[in-house]
This record gives C-alpha cells, sequence and structure tokens, in this order.
C-alpha cells in the first residue's frame, strides 16, 4: 500500500448527486480491477472510494455519490474542488477479477457500487472468456443508475447480460421492481454454479449474503469488500 498525491483532472457531474473524478498520481501507481483507494483526508479519517475503471490507464476514475446531506462523499468532492489535488492510499480490497474466470460471473451492485462493477467488466472484456457475465444493477430509481446507456452497450454487444432494478414501477418499465437481491433471486434456481460479486450499501450486501447462500451459493464464491466491514 503506497500513498500519493494526485492531481484532480476531472470532477463532473454524471447524472443527479454522483459525479465522475479522474485523479491522474504523481507516481507510477498498481492495483487490480476490483481494488479500492482512500481518501486521506486526516492520518485517522480515510475514505474508501472503489476504482472504477480498470487497470491500464495513466488515470484513477470514481463514481462518488454525494446527496446534500451525505457529507462523508461531500467533503472529499469539496476538498478536490478547492485544492485541485487530494492524497490517497492504494491499493485495497481482495474482491477482485485478475484471472480469466472459470463459471458465470454474477455481478450485483447498489446505486453507486456499479463503479465496482465497471472496473470488473471492463477487466473482462480485455480477457478472452466463455463464461456468461450477469449485471444486476440496482437504484431507488431511473435517475439511480446514472450510467445506463454504457451498461446497455455491453448487454447489446454480448458482453454481459444487464438486468436493471429500480424499486417502483415507471410507465412502461419491462424489467425487474423491487430491490436488487430480489431480482437476482427471482432469476436464479440455483447459484451454486455461479461467482458473485457484490457492492452497495452494507445493508444490501448482508441481506444479500443470507439469501444468497439460501440459494446454494458457497461462501467462497461470494466477493465484496462490503464483508470485510460488516
Ligand atoms: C470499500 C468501499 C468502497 C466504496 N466505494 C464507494 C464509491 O466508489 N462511491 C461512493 O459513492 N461510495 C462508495 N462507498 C460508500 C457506500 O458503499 C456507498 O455510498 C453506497 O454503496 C451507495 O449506495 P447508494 O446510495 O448509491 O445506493 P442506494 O441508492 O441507497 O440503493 C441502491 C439500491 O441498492 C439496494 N439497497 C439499498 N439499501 C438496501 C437495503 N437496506 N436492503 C436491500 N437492498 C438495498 C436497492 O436495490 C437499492 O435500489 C464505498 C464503501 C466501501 C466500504
Amino acid at each position: 500500500m503506497e500513498r500519493m498525491n494526485c492531481q484532480v483532472e476531472l470532477l463532473s457531474p454524471i447524472l443527479d448527486d454522483v459525479y465522475d473524478v479522474v485523479l491522474k498520481p504523481q507516481q507510477s501507481f498498481d492495483y487490480i480491477a476490483g481494488q479500492y483507494l482512500q481518501v486521506v483526508m486526516a492520518n485517522d479519517d480515510k475514505r474508501p472510494f472503489t476504482i472504477a475503471n480498470a487497470p491500464g490507464e495513466q488515470h484513477l476514475q470514481l463514481h462518488i455519490g454525494a446527496t446534500p446531506e451525505n457529507l462523508y462523499a461531500g467533503q472529499v468532492l469539496e476538498r478536490m474542488r478547492t485544492e485541485g489535488q487530494i492524497d490517497i492510499e492504494m491499493p485495497f480490497g481482495r474482491s477482485v477479477i485478475e484471472q480469466t474466470p472459470e463459471r458465470d460471473v454474477l455481478i450485483m451492485v447498489g446505486g453507486t457500487g456499479f463503479s465496482y462493477a465497471k472496473a470488473l467488466i471492463e477487466a473482462l472484456n480485455q480477457m478472452p472468456h466463455s463464461v456468461n457475465v450477469y449485471l444486476y444493477w440496482g437504484g431507488r430509481n431511473l435517475g439511480g443508475l446514472y450510467l445506463y446507456e454504457l451498461a446497455q452497450q455491453w448487454h447489446d454487444a454480448g458482453q454481459v447480460q444487464f438486468n436493471p432494478v429500480i424499486e417502483q414501477p415507471i410507465a412502461q418499465w419491462q424489467y425487474h421492481t423491487g430491490l436488487v437481491h430480489e431480482a437476482v433471486l427471482s432469476d436464479f434456481a440455483s447459484l451454486k454454479d455461479v461467482d458473485v460479486y457484490v457492492a452497495g450499501r452494507f445493508e444490501m450486501a448482508a441481506v444479500a449474503r443470507d439469501a444468497f447462500f439460501a440459494k446454494g451459493l458457497i461462501a467462497s464464491q461470494l466477493h465484496g469488500d462490503a464483508y470485510e466491514f460488516i
């Protein structure tokens, strides 16, 4: 793990309260798709954000969800905006995809957990593989699925099977409604033969773990950094 200073190259809203951030570290860096960094606000105050792009680029991308009441993320954005640079530590996390998968991959994310899905899918798209990749992305509403078109492009290219999930039905919505893990449960008779990758609120990660184990998922096939915190 290394501490490094980064220039803030971009800080721009994607949709509603989600911001696209691009950081350019001042030194070389290394990580694996699915890992996260920590923004150093102080030595005893470090805030985790998933790296949203797969390795291989000269920058680090983040998606930061900052509703007005979310000071935790809002303060990070404010520091980046006013100082134009930020200290980070990286890499962290073991819920990664580094090698060609041997089993089908099911990525289930809520809200800005999509940044995790994006890094994993970009990495998978660079690997020759023959497994199915399922993406379930849950949002409170359509605005929560802030890069819907990107996920749809992966779907149209045959790279993932994208299943958007919103909590309440809206006119002409043909996909799942409700909570994202419920959509997975309704589509899969068994989770015995898949590797599952999870990112989102801790409450979601916890409830999904219990429900997925009951559907046959083996503990070693469940991946998510949330599980190191809860
Ligand atoms: C290692 C790590 C990395 C992180 N990386 C980031 C990051 O890159 N960007 C960032 O903004 N934050 C990050 N966080 C903070 C935190 O994980 C996010 O703020 C959180 O996932 C964002 O949720 P949301 O508000 O976007 O989702 P919401 O809009 O609250 O929820 C989206 C969907 O998740 C599901 N869901 C939510 N709550 C529940 C529940 N109680 N039960 C069942 N399902 C539920 C539902 O399907 C819901 O529609 C990170 C935290 C950690 C520990």
